[in-house]
């Protein structure tokens, strides 16, 4: 199959380089020249584990390439897929579907023979539709079927979460679109993953039910976490008690500072939207929502709780600025909003995180940026691990204890057993579990 992949950030990029690798012959399309410049040096603007290795071996092989020139990419294609951004429209909390009807323009007026869009981007409901009305108004002869397709991989397991997916699920309604996209998925059923083929408005929904659905079981038990603490039981064994039962499930049951990243917050705020459009609120994401953003502040109180109240010129080490470990996304990143609390608290801030600290530059003011944790660390009033990455689950903490001022450590991922800090004399304060185990 031919296939052009417009966008090439995180989704596009790894949608691309793991199609190709399938064997299909790929061509990712950007807007941004320095990111199709980097891409065709082999360089990878993202960190993404096994993602360069894989491009590299693909570009090799002469199955995958990079341009800006999309018309020229469309043009003879059997598959666009669409995966531009969705960002949350400034002020109101609706995706910005500006970038993926710009991209429908464009291959409008580019496609030749019967070519599949895929929209790949998360996209409301109705959206299909419209890509759809664009294509027939700029090119009425044109040959198309539009169908949604959404991606629901994790950043930081990408490429796993590609080639081995819970499940593929399709939206059209045409039919030899449905015998397209088989063929693109083909190397999969090998993986024995599922493919729900579904009309389109509800492959629409799906997408936004299911991180919806996520947010909602994060911003839970970190509820429970809270009932725990100010009641003296444990959010662990609680949640591996729910979890045994197969009905809830294990995963997504880990108390922490609150969901981030460039997903949940825009579309949680996106479909509580869409469902004032159709008259159908969506009052419980409307409240996970609400509830997640208060938490960010709830953490920043509890490191100045720990500090005896005040950090007015304290020093706060951070550990971890991504929003989630093995990625060096900083969307929507808790630490954002807990490091400026902090610092207006009067705190000065000094962070390390192995993959984050370039695009935390960006997004933080006034932070100094250290070498590792320990340097983080050093001279500090206290430490706060927001961001669980490998290798701040085995610090050495009686290295750690000595360069520090005072040892305060503020655990936000409940990393360590309290009973081990306590042994090497840490003021240790962690989320919804006893002092004492
Ligand atoms: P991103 O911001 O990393 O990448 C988007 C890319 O599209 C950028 O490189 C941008 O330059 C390019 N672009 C924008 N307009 C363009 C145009 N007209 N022509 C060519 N290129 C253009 O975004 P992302 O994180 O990859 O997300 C893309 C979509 O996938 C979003 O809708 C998101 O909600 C969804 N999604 C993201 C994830 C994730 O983990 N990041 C997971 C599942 C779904």
């Amino acid at each position: 199959m031919k296939i052009a992949v417009v966008g090439s950030g995180y989704v596009g990029l790894v949608t691309g380089v793991c199609l190709a690798d399938f064997g299909h012959e790929v061509i990712c399309v950007d807007q941004d020249a320095s990111k199709i410049d980097a891409l065709s040096k082999g360089e990878v603007p993202i960190f993404e584990p096994g993602l360069e290795a894989l491009l590299e071996a693909n570009v090799a092989s002469g199955r995958l390439s990079f341009t800006t020139e999309l018309a020229k990419s469309v043009a003879g294609a059997d598959v666009v897929f669409i995966a531009v951004g969705t960002p949350s429209r400034r002020g109101d909390g609706h995706a910005d579907l500006s970038f993926v009807y710009a991209v429908a323009r464009e291959v409008a007026a580019a496609v030749s023979g019967f070519t599949v869009i895929a929209t790949k981007s998360t996209v409301p409901v109705g959206t299909g539709d419209e890509v759809a009305r664009i294509v027939r108004a700029i090119n009425p002869g044109a040959d198309v079927a539009v169908v949604s397709n959404p991606e629901f991989l994790r950043e930081g397991a990408a490429i796993e979460d590609f080639k081995r997916p819970d499940r593929i699920i399709v939206g059209m309604d045409d039919e030899r679109a449905r015998a397209v996209m088989s063929e693109v998925y083909r190397p999969l059923y090998l993986n024995q993953a599922p493919i729900v083929f579904t009309d389109r408005r509800t492959a629409e929904i799906t997408k936004y039910a299911a991180n919806a659905f996520l947010a909602m079981k994060i911003t839970f038990i970190n509820e429970v976490a809270d009932l725990c603490e100010a009641s003296g039981a444990n959010v662990q064994e609680v949640a591996r008690g729910i979890g045994l039962d197969n009905r809830i499930g294990s995963k997504f049951l880990h108390p922490g500072p609150g969901y981030g990243g460039s997903c949940f917050p825009k579309d949680t705020a996106a479909l509580v939207r869409i469902g004032q459009d159709f008259g159908s609120p969506m009052r419980l994401v409307e409240t996970t929502a609400a509830v997640n953003d208060a938490r960010k502040r709830d953490m920043s109180r509890k490191v100045i709780a720990a500090c005896g109240g005040a950090v007015e010129g304290l020093t706060v080490g951070v550990l971890g600025l991504t929003f989630k470990p093995n990625t060096d996304d900083m969307r929507e990143a808790p630490s954002i909003d807990i490091i400026s609390d902090l610092q207006h608290a009067g705190a000065r801030i000094v962070a390390f995180d192995p993959q984050g600290m370039k695009a935390a530059g960006v997004v933080m003011q006034d932070v100094a940026f250290a070498d590792s944790a320990y340097t983080a660390a050093t001279d500090a009033d206290a430490v706060v691990l927001i961001t669980e990455w490998n290798e701040f689950r085995s610090l050495d903490l009686a290295r750690l204890k000595t360069v520090m001022k005072r040892p305060v450590f503020v655990d936000l991922r409940n990393v360590y057993p309290p009973s081990e800090m306590r042994r090497h004399g840490f003021s240790y304060t962690s989320v919804g579990r006893p002092d004492v185990e």
